[in-house]
């Protein structure tokens, strides 16, 4: 199984109409998907259309009370199951406070998870895409030690390479010391202003970062911008309220046409992160 955390330590990057678009576009390719909402704020879960608290078990018993991945999982039709978030989760720090490899949690019940270790059986899983928290925290932590890909959401603004750096740290910390095959897929630019002049540059300054620091760390080495920019479009800022996903709620819109972009650059981005790891 793939395994794809979208994180940014920074709120309202785009983050969970990432991961929620992104899941539900590679559903609809035909790939089987399961969603992880490790966000308190349940906003993933609610978007995908499961109403968090609707199901006895969350993210928070999988991580706290030792519940399995298939007792959390929610059907959402189509391909897609979701690990709903609740805001109990809010609580896992605490909980967690002192528990010797408490960051590898949900490693171990994606390992011991039948679905998510042979996609080609009955119900597996093809791809798992984990929604972060705003903040380089236990549950951000929980996810980066958990995948193999990180896709990092950035809003073209001035201080967005800042931002960058203090993820591109953690994710060197838990690559060194619990999850060696974790790589940074790439940088999708989410709420793109077309033709504006600071889109362009933060794009043009991303890549360059990458290029000029290539090899540096091999979390990170050979990361991309992806080509599919999401324009800021107000039709992805509706669509949640509905519990639908963009493709869902208007399948014509400059969102869905980005967000089928973005899917398939992701799905071609898995050989050359293979290269990339073969290298
Ligand atoms: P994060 O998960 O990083 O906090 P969200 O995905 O929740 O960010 O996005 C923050 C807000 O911006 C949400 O209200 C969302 O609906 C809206 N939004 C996200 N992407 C776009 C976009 N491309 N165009 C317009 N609004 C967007
Ligand atoms: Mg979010």
């Amino acid at each position: 199984m793939r395994s794809i955390a979208v994180a940014n330590q920074k709120g309202g990057v785009g983050k969970t109409t990432t991961s929620v678009n992104l899941a539900v576009a590679l559903a609809r390719a035909g790939q089987r998907v399961c969603l992880v909402d490790l966000d308190p704020q349940a906003h993933a879960t609610l978007h995908a259309g499961v109403q968090p608290g609707g199901h006895p078990i969350s993210a928070y018993d999988v991580l706290v009370g030792g519940a399995s991945l298939a007792e959390a999982r929610v059907d959402a039709g189509r391909g897609l199951s979701v690990i709903p978030s609740h805001i109990d989760l809010s609580a896992v720090e605490m909980a967690l406070a002192g528990k010797p490899g408490r960051e590898a949690i949900l490693r171990q019940r994606i390992e011991a998870d039948a679905a998510c270790r042979s996609p080609s059986a009955e119900g597996g899983y093809d791809t798992m895409i984990i929604d972060c928290p705003p903040s380089l925290g236990l549950l951000s932590l929980n996810a980066m030690a958990a995948v193999d890909e990180v896709l990092l959401p950035l809003q073209p603004h001035f201080l967005a390479l800042h931002g960058l750096s203090k993820l591109l740290e953690t994710m060197e910390l838990v690559s060194e010391r619990v999850n060696p095959r974790l790589r940074l897929l790439g940088v999708v630019l989410c709420m793109y202003e077309s033709g504006t002049r600071l889109a362009t540059e933060v794009g043009r300054d991303v890549q360059a970062f990458f290029e000029a620091s290539g090899g540096r760390h091999s979390a990170w080495a050979g990361a991309r911008v992806f080509q599919s920019r999401i324009r800021r479009n107000i039709r992805l800022a509706e669509a949640p309220s509905f519990g639908q996903s963009i493709f869902d709620y208007c399948p014509q819109s400059h969102g869905a046409e980005d967000y089928a972009a973005l899917a398939s650059e992701v799905a071609q981005a898995a050989e050359d992160l293979e290269l990339r790891r073969a290298a």
